[in-house]
């Protein structure tokens, strides 16, 4: 992945992705889509066909592609949501179905999957969940029986079945997770292979423009070769090297479909007039449908960008943590975001003729599918709990206090509040681990939402501060300047201080871990003064941030009521 596209080459493609959806995937042609729960699988063939080459990008030089980085697959992914989520689903599911060979592969698996990838843009889908193996996929029944002939391994007979599979039904390439004897592997399995099965497509409550089915193999026999690695046991080891990455892209989903949905609201909202002014004017709407989920959103692309950056030099596996905290805060802002949309249009938004309905059905599916948000509460929470107890409690004050320096340089960005929320978690980490809490699943996976709160507050505070000293990088998205980037900084940082300090405390308490005579001290040593006091200024920025999406920069906000 090393090196990437440079900024022309991206935006261009980015520009030709466009003006090939004004053509063939209009708003007017996926609502349609959608009525008829149709999969456009022509457009999906063309958009990895030689005119656009979408595909490209996701693909090595050395195999015919473009070798874009995971900045490049994220702005991708995030301009694809924006446009529709099934279609992206579509594509994405080739990069799913991919991802074992692309880094678990033999050099030879990978040179001829990847290239034919490129050159001939295969679909792929990848076959991980089954009917009774969905989060935890180690409860997987499907298997890959040896076929061996003087004592070689000539090939495997594959059985079982798999369960919502995206492209399931109009694959060319089948990506199937099965036991093999030396444990779970991945095997390669071709369109027409004989006892290859596949069901008629799900019925879903969004992204109706991807095709979802199950797939089976009754003793579908492979060569040898197409044992992904060629060697036994790699198979939830292969899927975990790429969690880092695949769930960053679909975090990409989440954010891209969260701000289609508000884009769709804001113009509404500067047209429709009640109560005697536009609605873009109503401060109870605007800073209730609006404002906040552009601050979330915004926090949500500051861990992704950050993640998407540290994943170019990242040895491979190492930050699954990072891939879910960014896919939970995304798709989670996005969904709300969406939530909100419908409401910011009234009855409008009810309506399928709207959009913002469509794209709430569709972003639900981000929240579930690469893995759901509770399963990403759980493997943020464990491995953070680990930095906690290794650290002997010092994983987070250690970050509050790098935003510490960062708001003595910088005042202003978000980074002194930022750093009030990570030492606010790390007294409620503390106390959960001498009252032994984290025994409560509940407890584990609720600070797993605090953990990201925090520390993507403290993402947007740097990433605020990098634009304010004119070093975001080159890829780096640029729809708000400085001073709104650090307003909806300071938004979200003293939405995660007062989250973490009061959901935090509520934890710890409910569990009883606080006893009476303790409870004054640990309030102070959560800070709660200091966490109260740094609120002052929202409204503030809350007037700027609004002023600044309904293009009203300069000029107060009417507080019409
Ligand atoms: C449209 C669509 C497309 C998909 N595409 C693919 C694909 O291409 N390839 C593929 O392999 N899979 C695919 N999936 C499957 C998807 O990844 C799974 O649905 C998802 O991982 C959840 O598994 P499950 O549905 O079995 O739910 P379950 O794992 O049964 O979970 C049900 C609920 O229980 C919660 N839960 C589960 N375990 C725990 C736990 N230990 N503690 C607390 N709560 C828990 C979950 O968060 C969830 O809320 C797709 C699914 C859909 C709907």
């Amino acid at each position: 992945m090393a090196g990437g596209l440079d900024k022309e080459t991206l935006e261009a493609i980015l520009d030709a992705l466009k003006q090939f959806a004004e053509r063939r995937l209009s708003p007017e042609t996926v609502l349609e889509l959608d009525a008829r729960d149709e999969v456009p699988v022509d457009v999906l063939r063309e958009m990895c066909g030689p005119d656009l080459g979408i595909h490209l990008l996701f693909i090595p030089e050395e195999f015919h592609g473009m070798g874009g980085d995971a900045t490049d697959v994220y702005r991708l992914c995030e301009q694809l949501a924006r446009i529709d989520l099934g279609v992206a689903t579509g594509l994405l599911a080739t990069f799913l179905g991919s991802d074992p060979i692309a880094f678990g592969g033999t050099p030879e698996q990978r040179a001829q999957w990847l290239t034919r990838i490129a050159d001939e843009g295969l679909l792929f889908a990848y076959g991980a969940t089954e009917p009774q193996a969905g989060s935890d996929l180690g409860a997987l029944k499907s298997t890959a029986t040896r076929v061996e002939e003087d004592g070689t391994i000539v090939a495997y007979v594959l059985n079982g079945r798999k369960q919502w599979i995206s492209n399931g039904g109009i694959a060319d390439v089948y990506t199937f997770l099965a036991n093999a004897p030396g444990g779970p592997s991945w095997f390669v399995i071709e369109k027409g292979a004989q006892g290859l099965g596949s069901g008629k497509a799900e019925d879903k409550h969004g992204i109706r423009a991807s095709n979802t089915a199950a797939v089976w193999c009754e003793d579908v026999r492979v060569g040898a070769d197409r044992l992904v690695g060629g060697v036994e046991g790699q198979g939830l080891l292969q899927a975990q090297l790429v969690f880092g990455y695949t769930r960053l892209m679909v975090a990409a989903f989440g954010l891209g479909a969260g701000w289609a949905a508000l884009d769709r609201a804001i113009p509404f909202a500067l047209d429709r007039v009640q109560g005697g002014a536009p609605l873009s004017e109503k401060q109870g709407y605007t800073h209730k449908l609006i404002v906040p989920h552009a601050a979330r959103l915004e926090a949500a692309r500051a861990f992704i960008e950050e993640t998407a950056v540290r994943l170019e030099t990242a040895p491979e596996g190492t930050l699954n943590t990072e891939g879910a905290i960014a896919k939970y805060l995304a798709t989670e802002a996005g969904n709300a975001a969406a939530e909100a949309s419908i409401q910011a249009l009234g009855g409008y938004g009810y309506t399928r003729e709207y959009v913002v309905e469509k794209i709430k059905r569709d972003v639900r599916i981000t929240m579930i599918y690469e893995g759901t948000s509770e399963i990403m509460e759980m493997t943020i929470s464990r491995d953070r709990w680990q930095q906690h107890i290794k650290t002997r409690g010092a994983y987070y004050h250690e970050q509050a206090r790098t935003l510490e320096t960062l708001a003595a340089r910088r005042p202003g960005v978000g980074a002194e509040t930022a750093a009030l929320a990570l030492h606010a978690l790390a007294e409620v980490l503390e106390r959960a681990r001498t009252a032994r809490l984290t025994r409560n699943q509940h407890v584990l996976l609720r600070l797993g939402e605090l953990m990201a709160y925090a520390e993507s507050a403290g993402s947007l505070a740097q990433r605020a501060d990098r634009a304010a000293a004119g070093t975001l990088g080159p890829k780096a998205d640029t729809r708000f300047d400085a001073a709104t980037l650090a307003a909806l900084s300071r938004i979200f940082a003293r939405e995660a201080a007062l989250k973490v300090a009061t959901e935090g405390t509520r934890l710890v308490c409910g569990g009883d871990g606080v006893p009476d005579a303790e409870l004054a001290a640990f309030e102070a040593k959560i800070g709660f003064a200091a966490v109260h006091r740094a609120q002052r200024g929202l409204l503030t920025d809350m007037d700027h941030v609004a002023d600044v999406l309904f293009g009203r920069v300069g000029t107060a906000l009417r507080q019409s009521a």
